[in-house]
């Protein structure tokens, strides 16, 4: 086994996350060409984290210690059309995962708002879309492989290991570097896009609300907190959904494409014509060949159940003023209820009450324990790789499967290689 890697000296030191506003720390960053290197790596690490493309605003990559990224690792793209199944390596970015299935016939089951985020680091913090139906993108992983605190390779699997996978999947990086996933693939299905505007005030509450939210397979919805949504991005599988009316429920269909930030061209957002495409071209808002913005934002999201989600809506409502000079833009979204144990949405269908902020950071984190506030009723758990200021035993009592992944973290790594202060100020040391 060769013992070192060889970093791309414009590498090694690990900079700052996508947005700026992390600082990964002092690094060295290790970049490895090989599996063998990295487990030799991982071996002889004290401390070491895996950073993936670096999209997360939370400080859950960063370390005082090694960084490594899989940048230079082969993508190892292999679809499995028989079986309906991709194995991947960690740092393959989901759009270009999305185009080499296509050309086989098959599509992931969900893609977030970007296709530019890793397959590795998306699983890692429960990334997702949206959709009803449709779970987390980390659900779809059948298989992963990961180098342990001992430089061991060792695969996980839904179907030989089900009593800790669902551990093991969505772990923050606290298990170990994982180099490749398998994930599940669906028949390819050509899906279409469209965006209403300007709906009237009331259509943010109940019964509406859940009526725009099932008006697609994948339904996003912005809005600047005023009390109406402004936009409502609609994607729907053709043949299955019911093509909406010009007029709906008292929005109007966009003529020409938009972005949902205001300012922002729209020439970096997917399709919005109503032309059937290929569902990686429709789901992801932003198109993977085009930056989707300057990184100028910072962005939190919580998830609550999705029946109380005009309810949670309601509550921050009159917090509006305070937040409109922050806010780029607001966006609701709804996920499936998986079985990961550190899941968001573990056992809840849920809605995500999501904020793009201004890069304000510190007026954001002066507001957001207010918002937290007004969620707390609900029970709100934050996104791991977004900023949020609610005390950790508030996040731990959200996760009835906490205890045994800290279980399996005590078994996979005892001496705690793959720690760091975020993980260890929420979920201890
Ligand atoms: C513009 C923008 C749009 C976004 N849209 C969405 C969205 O639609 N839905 C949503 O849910 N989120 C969204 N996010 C948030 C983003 O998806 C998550 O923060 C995600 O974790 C970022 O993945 P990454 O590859 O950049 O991982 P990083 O931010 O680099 O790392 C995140 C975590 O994953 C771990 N990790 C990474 N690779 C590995 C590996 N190989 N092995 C073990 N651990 C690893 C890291 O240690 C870290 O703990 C968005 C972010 C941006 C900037």
């Amino acid at each position: 086994m060769p013992t070192s890697s060889t970093p791309d000296p414009a590498l090694e030191r690990p900079g700052r996350s996508w947005s700026g506003t992390v600082d990964y720390g002092p690094g060295p960053l290790h970049a490895p060409a090989s599996v063998e290197q990295l487990r030799a790596l991982v071996g002889r690490s004290r401390r070491i984290r895996a950073l993936g493309t670096r999209h997360s605003f939370s400080s859950i990559a960063a370390s005082d210690a090694d960084l490594v990224t899989l940048a230079q690792l082969p993508p190892d793209l292999d679809v499995d059309s028989a079986a309906r199944t991709v194995r991947v390596a960690a740092g393959v970015r989901y759009g270009e995962l999305a185009v080499a299935a296509h050309e086989r016939g098959l599509a992931l089951p969900n893609m977030g708002s970007l296709p530019h985020i890793s397959v590795g680091g998306a699983s890692a913090t429960g990334t997702h879309g949206s959709g009803n139906r449709r779970r987390s993108l980390a659900a779809s992983v059948r298989a992963i492989e990961l180098v342990t605190a001992s430089g061991e390779l060792l695969t996980l699997s839904r179907a030989q290991d089900p009593e800790i996978f669902d551990g093991a999947v969505l772990a923050l990086g606290m298990l170990g570097v994982v180099t490749h996933l398998t994930l599940d693939l669906v028949p390819a299905a050509p899906m279409r896009q469209s965006v209403h505007l300007d709906f009237p005030a009331d259509r943010m509450g109940g019964e509406d609300l859940a009526t725009l939210l099932a008006g697609g397979t994948s339904v996003s919805l912005f809005h600047h907190w005023d009390g109406h949504i402004a936009q409502a991005w609609v994607k729907q599988v053709v043949g299955d959904d019911e093509e909406l009316p010009e007029e709906w429920l008292g929005g109007r269909r966009a003529l020409e494409p938009v972005h949902p930030l205001p300012g922002m061209p729209a020439d970096f957002c997917t399709d919005q014509s109503g032309e059937p495409g290929p569902a990686h071209e429709r789901l992801p808002h932003f198109r993977l060949e085009f930056t989707p913005s300057s990184g100028e934002e910072i962005q939190s999201e919580y998830f609550v159940a999705r029946e109380q989600a005009a309810d949670a809506l309601a509550a921050v409502m009159p917090l509006g003023e305070r937040i409109r000079p922050l806010l780029h833009a607001s966006e609701v979204r709804t996920v499936a209820a998986d079985e990961l144990w550190l899941s968001p949405a573990h056992r809840r269908d849920s809605a995500c009450v999501h904020f793009t902020w201004k890069q304000l950071p510190r007026e954001v984190a002066t507001l957001l324990p207010e918002i937290e506030e007004r969620l707390a009723p609900f029970a709100p758990r934050p996104h791991w790789g977004k900023v949020f200021t609610l005390a950790p035993e508030q996040v731990r009592a959200q996760y009835p499967r906490l205890e045994d992944f800290l279980t399996l973290r005590d078994r996979l790594d005892p001496d705690r290689v793959f720690t760091n202060a975020y993980v260890e100020r929420l979920l201890g040391e």
